[in-house]
């Protein structure tokens, strides 16, 4: 269980411009985020890891970007408008909606009057719309509710494309949206989301050893993302609970500060989705192995995983307090790859036009070089520190007097975020390996 509150979080990520409630300047749209710059940079960080570790680094994969709005079909064959659907109770006296599953049904837990929920009701969680001028049947379409469909879709036109060999995967990330009945704790449960999922075609024989290596891939991820292996565990779906498509199910969870929860899933989806697309749309979903063996439609293994879960985990794990010069500090302990800001730089007087001048020079500097570095020259150093500290820049280089003249002319400090530590460097080092090192 992790020691972190997140009311502390959610009010960080407000105050240093992470994450905002959707809509806010409208009293919000329940189930909605929006991202500001530092949130942002953490989400893309997690994103380019994501698609370095599971895409560039390897040989077998490839991306896929689909579009959002796909021919309801889709929804059909998938399964998703009949079974895609959560259980609804209505409370008979405050008329609140909770999904059935995740409350005590004795009990309303707003109102708080005893017996007030009746049969709970299939809830389907796809947002529908229509497309095109036309109001009809035949316009229906839906936000899609996970980006795996649209990675399906597309099996039939990589092949032909790249013909690659098997096993291969097909990797996308974007935007889901699900109706949630009660969307709930910050990020962690929200109508729009996104995803990063990869569907990995293997021959039915193998998904077996298939399925360990991509356990430990995703241990492999939980841990490039800075979360300590102790606060994974691995739920081993049991057959009742497991999608119908699923014949494995592993569920990771991850210690938040709501208790244990899902981070991401691994299923083995078999050759569900492939067979269904086949029988709907009457075009073969086989796979013709390069060495003249029979075809076959191949099966496959999903890890799913999602974006805002994994930030959430990200903030939660980095979130850190801790005593500098007696003084209560809070801090983000982000990795350095995934800090949304790598090094501030400061001029030790903003009103000394000497060092602010300089301190510019070194500023465009790292900035070429880097990207993601912050002018800061507001409040006290000490203040500036404290704020870099609260959204995790692993480094702060100032500029003072030092630096214009004598023997340290030309040199600046470079204050370490964790250990609080200043070390003195030569301005033409700093962008030497290993000295910003991220
Ligand atoms: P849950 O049981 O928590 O509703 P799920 O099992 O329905 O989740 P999947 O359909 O397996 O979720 O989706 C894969 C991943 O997408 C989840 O592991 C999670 O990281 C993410 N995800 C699903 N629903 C949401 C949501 N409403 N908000 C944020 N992330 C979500």
């Amino acid at each position: 269980m992790s020691n972190v509150k997140l009311e502390d979080i959610v009010s960080l990520c407000k105050r240093r411009g992470f994450i905002y409630p959707g809509s806010d300047v409208y009293g919000g749209l329940s189930g909605t985020w929006d991202y500001g710059p530092l949130g942002v940079a953490l989400k893309r960080n997690i994103m380019q890891l994501w698609w370095k570790m599971f895409v560039d680094d390897r040989e077998d994969m490839f991306g896929v970007d689909a579009a959002i709005l796909m021919n309801q079909k889709v929804w059909q064959a998938s399964g998703h408008v009949d079974t895609f659907t959560d259980p609804l109770v209505e409370c008979s006296n405050c008329k609140s909606r909770f999904r059935a599953d995740k409350i005590d049904l004795s009990r309303c837990p707003n109102c708080g009057q005893k017996d007030t929920f009746g049969e709970a009701r299939a809830f389907n969680m796809m947002f529908k719309t229509n497309v095109g001028p036309v109001d009809d049947e035949s316009s229906i379409s839906y936000l899609r509710p996970e980006t795996a469909q649209g990675i399906f879709t597309n099996f039939k036109n990589v092949v032909d494309s790249f013909y690659p060999d098997l096993p291969f995967g097909l990797a996308q990330q974007g935007k889901a949206f699900r109706n949630e009945i009660s969307p709930r704790d910050f990020i962690f449960r929200s109508r729009e989301f996104e995803q990063m999922e990869i569907e990995y075609f293997v021959h039915p024989d193998n998904w077996q050893p298939e399925f360990e290596k991509w356990v430990t891939l995703v241990h492999e991820w939980c841990d490039a993302l800075g979360l300590p292996a102790e606060s994974i565990h691995e739920l081993e779906v049991p057959d009742d609970d497991r999608a119908h498509y699923s014949k494995r199910t592993i569920d990771f969870e991850f210690d938040f500060p709501i208790g244990r929860e899902e981070l991401l899933g691994l299923a083995y989806r078999t050759d569900f989705d492939l067979g269904n697309i086949q029988r709907e749309s009457k075009k073969s979903m086989e796979y013709r192995p390069k060495d003249g063996s029979a075809p076959f439609v191949p099966h496959v293994i999903e890890p799913s995983f999602g974006l805002e879960r994994a930030l959430m985990a990200v903030l939660s794990a980095a979130y850190t307090t801790d005593e500098v010069n007696s003084e209560a500090r809070s801090y983000l302990k982000l990795p350095s790859h995934l800090a949304p800001v790598k090094v501030a730089v400061s001029p030790l007087l903003k009103n000394k036009p000497e060092l602010v001048e300089k301190a510019r020079e070194v500023y465009r500097m790292l900035k070429k070089e880097f990207g993601a570095v912050m002018w800061d020259d507001n409040g006290n150093i000490g203040k500036r520190y404290r704020r870099q500290d609260e959204i995790g820049t692993p480094y702060c280089v100032v500029i003072d007097f030092e630096t214009l003249e004598g023997d340290t002319k030309d040199t600046v400090t470079i204050r370490n975020r964790d250990t609080t530590e200043q070390t003195r460097v030569a301005i033409a080092d700093l962008t030497n390996p290993g000295v910003l090192s991220f």
